[in-house]
């Protein structure tokens, strides 16, 4: 079971700081042990210039770090491009396609090249999919995220998120995600379905205890 945090453009140092500290306080000792024994998988995405600080905060502990996008070039003479091989060490992950990047003007295009960056960098890519035409076949995770249920209070029923697993037509070993106002009251009528591999929240990972008591929950079900 996986469970990622999109801290989207939200935090600084200080409040990464406090954030650790009361979320790992609030982790039950079964959860650190699902987490331990890979029952549970947890990411955290937090802005960019925090990736490093937040990597080596939570170095006794094993969770993951990923990056919320990437550039769609290789390294080179590209002034304020984040490369994937700046990643390498870093982040595990990588969020690619989430729906506020094609809002900014990402097109197809760009997001397939993020993806091909992301592989290329040995990053594992979350591609998030609204609809079928922005599916990439060979994604070993994918994120139905309707934007619809984004930050909107209204996610989508299990019924519509095991549906749209269906139309992807998804190989067994790709990890089918669910992000879209997913928190502590809405996660549970998603647990009764083992086609939901994890969850992607926004507004309920910025609070650690929410966040912690999310984990709580998930590793409880795992
Ligand atoms: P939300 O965001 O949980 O605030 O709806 C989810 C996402 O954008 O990944």
């Amino acid at each position: 079971m996986y469970l990622i945090a999109n801290w989207k453009s939200h935090g600084d140092l200080l409040s990464t700081r406090s954030w650790v500290h009361k979320f790992l306080e609030a982790l039950a000792p079964e959860t650190m042990q699902a987490l331990h024994s890979n029952k549970l998988t947890l990411v955290i995405c937090p802005p960019t210039p925090l990736l490093y600080p937040l990597k080596t905060m939570l170095a006794d502990y094993p969770i993951a770090i990923g990056a919320q996008d990437i550039s769609s070039h290789p390294q080179g003479s590209l002034t304020g491009e984040v490369s994937g091989e700046a990643y390498i060490g870093i982040a595990t992950y990588v969020l690619i396609g989430h729906d506020e990047r094609r809002k900014l003007g990402e097109d197809e295009s760009i997001t397939r090249q993020k993806y091909a960056q992301a592989r290329s960098a040995g990053l594992t890519p979350l591609l998030c999919v609204s609809s079928l035409d922005q599916y990439i076949t060979d994604a070993p995770m994918v994120a139905f995220e309707p934007v619809e249920s984004i930050g909107t209070g209204h996610p989508a029923g299990p019924e519509e998120v095991i549906q749209f697993r269906r139309t992807l037509d998804l190989p067994t070993d790709t990890l089918y995600i669910y992000g879209g106002s997913v928190n502590r009251d809405t996660i549970t009528p998603y647990l009764a379905h083992p086609e939901i591999d994890g969850f992607l929240c926004g507004a309920a990972s910025l609070d650690p205890i929410h966040f912690s008591q999310l984990a709580n929950m998930l590793a409880t079900h795992a």
